[in-house]
């Protein structure tokens, strides 16, 4: 009871001298998070997806694609439906350079109720270098960092030895077309550190096609990983 008393009147403090801001309705979120609880909700689930590659609306049935081909990645973990409300948010923290966003997409995805399937090792999406320095910061990476502090289970699963890089530059994937996405794709990711035997899950902001996840996963499962799976904010609905 004063235990709860307490931590009411630190948070009206807080809040009262440095009220966190909801980026979508600009309210006091009265939380870390930077957004409020009202448009947490409103945000749309990855709730029926393709279980294999988190493809939105399938029902929970294994997408035409999946069943088409086997895909490098064993599964794909997707919070949310990528929309107009979580691309704002996405804008927000890649491109304007809101870094502190990375904690509350931690927070968001965590609420979700969302587990990992006990990997072993966790690594981050790498940013080719020179688009990291014009970012100031890679995203995923600092996502990945922001998800170990939450979920206690993964605080021994990174090792700073074990690193995707890319090798080349590519297009934005966002402006690239499907051909483009996959021929950039070839061969742009190394792996250096010892990966044989390991579960590995690699922490992305979006996923929008697998591409670049199965590029990631195609090189890890050539260094001897034993599967890879892909854990991300959101993915995309089908075109
Ligand atoms: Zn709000
Ligand atoms: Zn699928």
């Amino acid at each position: 009871m004063v235990n709860s008393v307490i931590k009411g009147f630190v948070r009206d403090l807080l809040d009262y001298l440095a009220p966190q801001r909801c980026i979508y309705c600009d309210q006091p979120s009265h939380r870390q998070e930077r957004i409020c609880e009202v448009c947490e909700d409103a945000l749309i689930l990855n709730d029926s997806a393709c279980p294999r590659c988190a493809l939105p609306d399938m029902g929970a049935r294994l997408c035409p694609g999946c069943l088409e081909r086997d895909p490098a990645l064993k599964s794909v973990t997707a919070a949310f439906v990528y929309d107009a409300a979580i691309a704002y948010f996405i804008h927000r923290w890649k491109y304007l350079g809101e870094a502190n966003l990375s904690l509350t997409a931690a927070k968001i995805f965590k609420n979700t109720g969302i587990t990992f399937k006990n990997p072993d090792l966790v690594i981050a999406t790498p940013l080719h270098w020179r688009r990291q320095l014009r970012r100031g910061f890679n995203q995923s990476e600092d996502l990945l960092q922001a998800l170990c502090a939450l979920y206690p289970e993964l605080n021994d699963r990174t090792a700073a030895d074990v690193k995707l890089k890319r090798k080349k530059v590519t297009k934005a994937q966002a402006r690239a077309s499907r051909r483009e996405r996959l021929s950039n794709l070839r061969d742009a990711f190394a792996v250096t550190g010892d990966v044989r035997g390991c579960r590995v899950g690699i922490v992305d902001d979006v996923c929008t096609t697998g591409a670049t996840g199965n590029a990631m996963a195609t090189a890890l499962l050539q260094a001897g990983a034993s599967e890879v799976h892909l854990i991300c904010l959101a993915r995309t609905p089908s075109p």
